[in-house]
């Protein structure tokens, strides 16, 4: 572990926002979450080095899972694909024809695959050994293992480049954003999903919501400082919505809270149960509906642009 200044500012100027031990895959160690004092950034903080990280990401770490095409439950395999289909449609909405695609931690490949169906020339990186290797045997697909910076891509590149549940991941967000830009087409678009630590859940559950993951969460953006890094690298904000981050994850708040706090687990299931129950399901949908118009779920989503060289010239 090492002690580091603000990644946005420079500063060593910060406060306590949480610190505790590793909730969701209970490995050993304390861990600490500050807000810089300055720019707002949260970040962990001492944070582990580069060389510490693999330990925090077991083979068997969630995201890794297996795509959804080889899950045996029928009902994971419809919410998978509605949540493939509703990126999907935001995607059209400001890229309507397919291109070239980038995914910095395309993990087993998953999005890969769905964006090649729909015409995309799809690329990916991915730390992860074993999830690459997974995505190039099983998929075919054209995956490096390493860090966006370590694959060293050439510039002018992609149409889009997309990081879903990475960005808060990475060590430096300065350099991964400048190399994105690098990469990116003028009038290309960079789409990133990150959790909202402005967001109500972060209130209510305080130091057991699911979006801190110390230690494996190393920066947390809020959009106001989501923003101001786009502006460092002159990338355009187009939107944030908050269109995912529903109810699994909520329920995921309510067990590390019920577990810190001693409550036995069949009291809790019991709980999880009825929650996932379709008329429950139904009566939180509009609610989450609502959060959502007001990006208050616990996941946003990032849409910038790399402006085209013909809007640069109409500045001049
Ligand atoms: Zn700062």
């Amino acid at each position: 572990m090492i002690n580091v200044n603000c990644n946005y500012c420079g500063r060593d100027d910060f406060e306590l926002v949480n610190q505790g031990a590793d909730l969701l895959l209970d490995r050993p160690g304390e861990f600490r979450l500050v807000r810089c004092r300055h720019c707002g950034l949260i970040y962990q903080n001492p944070r582990p080095t580069l060389a510490e990280l693999p330990q925090h990401y077991p083979d068997d770490y969630q995201p890794y899972q297996r795509t959804l095409q080889k899950d045996t439950s029928v009902v994971q395999r419809l919410a998978r694909s509605h949540e493939m289909n509703r990126r999907f449609k935001h995607i059209q909405h400001y890229l309507p024809q397919p291109g070239k695609l980038l995914e910095v931690g395309s993990s087993t490949g998953q999005f890969l695959i769905d964006m090649r169906r729909r015409g995309w020339e799809v690329t990916g990186v991915e730390i992860s050994a074993y999830a690459a290797e997974y995505a190039r045997e099983n998929y075919a697909l054209d995956v490096t293992t390493g860090t966006l910076e370590s694959a060293d891509l050439p510039s002018n590149q992609f149409d889009l480049v997309t990081l879903w549940d990475v960005f808060e991941h990475v060590l430096d967000p300065t350099s991964t954003l400048a190399e994105i830009r690098r990469i990116l087409k003028p009038g290309g678009y960079f789409i990133a999903g990150v959790p909202n630590p402005a967001c109500i859940e972060a209130r209510i559950f305080g130091e057991y919501w699911v979006g801190w993951d110390r230690p494996r969460h190393i920066n947390l953006f809020t959009p106001t400082v989501f923003e101001n890094y786009l502006q460092t690298v002159g990338l355009e904000l187009t939107a944030i919505k908050s269109f995912n981050g529903r109810l699994g994850v909520t329920l995921m708040s309510i067990e590390f809270w019920a577990r810190a706090h001693q409550i036995p687990p069949e009291k809790w299931q019991r709980w999880t149960k009825l929650a996932y129950s379709p008329p429950l399901r139904l009566l939180t949908w509009p609610l989450y509906r609502i959060a959502g118009a007001f990006n208050q779920t616990s996941i946003m989503t990032v849409f910038a642009r790399l402006p085209a060289e013909q809007d640069a010239a109409a500045c001049d």
